[in-house]
């Protein structure tokens, strides 16, 4: 069952994740709008004809009780959100007042309009530093930052929303999202990026003079972070399941989303000189402060319950098609914002 009758609202649409799930979702025949400020997000990744784009903000609840009136969403699927951990820590107002706040004035909105059902872009962020690895969905969440926080009290808020007026959610909890949509028409353009594979591929390009690594000296085989490297397509395939799971009477759920795969950060250098065929120019420095050691995902929960299983799971295909974007047309930019 994959074309629902009624629209689906996709705010953060054209962000990043949002954007490859709005495509997907389109391409199964789903009636999508999408709201988003365009603060980080991007018009050009908008790109198929039926898919309203409104721009404005999740918090505005003239705009959000206009539209739901509108169109009388099925469901919500929700990405719009800050995600740099460094600055919700120097910033934390800023994370709370968007990631959290906001997400209540569309929670308030929904319940007026009878929409229950609500797909949230979640984080293994919640989870903090892991008490045990592959992270399963039974380890504690105690984040160690703003961002995590943010995230978290969501997902509390969601399961209060689900005991009091009948929501239905899923919560899924992404470890580190990457690649673009195989045409290359669609990727991450982040301003700034600051993650991992992106940047690599930036030394190679010559946009940046090198990567640098962040710790040789971690609790890890190579003595580099491990993390578990999900590809962007793996991702949205989840949000549609969920989508169907919940819109098929299923109850609310909260997993995982990774590969199950630790990936160093040695290893992803490897991969894009092996991709690229080119020398990634290093740089080796001090630790980020935050960083835990090894952060792996135990998927199994998202394959009972969704029948999900990320497709990609080779770390090479992510690096090579984050390359596909970062040396198509593009060059891996949206440009400015028409
Ligand atoms: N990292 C690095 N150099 C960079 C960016 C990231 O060594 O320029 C490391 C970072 O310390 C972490 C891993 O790469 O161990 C993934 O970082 P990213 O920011 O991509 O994602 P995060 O795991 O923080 O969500």
């Amino acid at each position: 069952m994959s074309a629902t009758a009624s629209p689906i609202l996709v705010t953060g649409g054209a962000g990043y994740i949002g954007s490859h799930t709005v495509r997907l979702l389109a391409a199964q025949g789903r009636r999508v709008v999408v709201l988003d400020n365009l603060v980080f997000g991007h018009r050009q990744a908008i790109i198929d004809d039926g898919v309203e784009l409104v721009v404005g903000d999740v918090g505005d609840r003239a705009l959000l009780r206009r539209l739901f009136e509108t169109h009388r969403f099925g469901a919500v699927v929700h990405f719009a959100a800050y995600a740099h951990v460094g600055e919700s820590v120097t910033n934390p107002l800023k994370y709370y007042w968007n990631n959290t706040a906001e997400p209540v004035r569309l929670l308030q909105v929904m319940q007026e309009s009878g929409c229950k059902v609500f797909v949230f872009s979640s984080t293994c962020a919640t989870y903090g530093i892991p008490t045990a690895l592959p992270i399963t969905e039974a380890n504690p969440q105690q984040p160690i930052n703003p961002y995590g926080h943010s995230k978290l009290m969501v997902e509390r808020i969601l399961e209060d929303c689900g005991h009091a007026w009948g929501l239905r959610s899923a919560c899924l909890r992404y470890f580190n999202a990457s690649g673009c949509s195989p045409d290359g028409r669609i990727g991450e353009d982040h301003d700034p990026e600051t993650h991992l594979i992106p940047r690599v591929l930036m030394a190679v390009t010559g946009e940046i003079d090198r990567i640098e690594v962040f710790g040789t000296d971690y609790n890890t085989p190579d003595g580099t972070c491990i993390r578990d490297y999900i590809h962007v397509e793996d991702l949205a395939d989840a949000h549609a399941r969920a989508l169907d799971h919940l819109a098929a009477g299923g109850a609310s759920v909260r997993c995982n989303l990774g590969t199950g795969v630790g990936v160093s950060v040695k290893d992803i250098i490897h991969a894009a000189e092996e991709v690229t065929s080119k020398p990634v120019p290093v740089a080796y420095g001090p630790r980020r402060p935050g960083d835990p050691d090894s952060l792996v995902a135990d998927p199994s929960l998202a394959k009972q319950l969704l029948g999900w299983e990320a497709r990609h799971k080779d770390v090479r295909d992510m690096v090579r098609s984050a390359w596909t974007w970062m040396s198509g047309p593009r060059k891996g930019r949206y440009g400015a914002n028409s």
